[in-house]
């Protein structure tokens, strides 16, 4: 496959904004041929976007994390870890939108990559001009539903009550309830769980978890965060060795399953 698969020379130079600030929009393109990269890299600047770039499936998902892309470009067949293995880990924290990229012959992996939570695909070759148009059809339904969907409202100085599946919080009256029981928690714990439930369906990474929860209070020991998870799994999970919703991100931090 050669870079003139790809066309990016275009005269027209319209700027990329997201509409509700004025950040350009951020493309993460995750893609390991050099050439097809550059000329991608270099149409789409032209396009207005900040463009991010990733070789390999591992580089890819940190940066997805480092720089919060507001849509991703990801080639299937990678170094690494595969567009599909890429896709699937994304999905566990983020909807941002993700195009897969395919070469001839991989259409079966863009079904699949599909099923595993992308918003569409396009074939080497593809026209860059039909590539942008799909970028910004899918970056435009994303703008208009990205209400979010499980932020506590502050009500009083205190957060409102927040309901993921079948557990509640309640942090003005300090209670948690699973299936409608009523759970008691010491207060680390609970400042946790709210930690973890205000942000339902996102990563929250281990500082920020330590930071919120014990400040300066925490004493060296890196330990301390896992064992108040693993004291909080065993009262809200079904089976807290197999946690569905306080689930490890691997590197990172937690998250509270949506
Ligand atoms: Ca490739």
């Amino acid at each position: 496959m050669s870079g003139s698969d790809c066309e990016p020379t275009t005269g027209q130079r319209s700027t990329a904004v997201s509409a509700e600030s004025a950040r350009p929009t951020r493309v993460l393109i995750v893609e390991d041929e050099e050439s097809f990269l550059e000329a991608l890299r270099i149409g789409l600047g032209r396009e207005g976007f900040a463009v991010d770039v990733a070789r390999d499936g591992r580089d890819a998902l940190a940066r997805f994390a480092a720089v919060e892309p507001d849509i991703i470009l990801l080639d299937i067949m990678l170094p690494r870890l595969s567009g599909i293995d890429v896709c699937r880990e994304i999905r566990t924290t983020s909807d941002v939108p993700i195009i897969m990229v395919t070469a001839k012959g991989e259409e079966i992996d863009a079904v699949l990559g599909l099923e595993i939570g992308a918003d569409d695909y396009v074939t080497k070759p593809y026209r860059f001009r039909e590539l942008v148009a799909r970028m910004r059809a899918l970056l435009r339904r994303s703008a208009s539903d990205s209400e979010p969907k499980t932020a506590g409202p502050v009500v009083g100085g205190l957060a409102a009550p927040v309901v993921v599946g079948a557990v509640r919080i309640d942090p003005a009256r300090h209670e948690v309830a699973v299936d409608g029981q009523q759970v008691d928690l010491p207060l680390k714990e609970f400042q946790l769980l709210e930690a973890l439930m205000s942000r339902a369906g996102r990563v929250v990474v281990r500082d920020q978890l330590i930071d919120e929860v014990w400040g300066h209070d925490y004493v060296g020991d890196t330990k301390t965060l896992d064992v108040h998870i693993k004291r909080l799994r065993s009262k809200i999970e079904a089976d807290p060795s197999t946690p569905e919703r306080i689930v490890t991100i691997r590197g990172l931090g937690y998250k509270f399953a949506d």
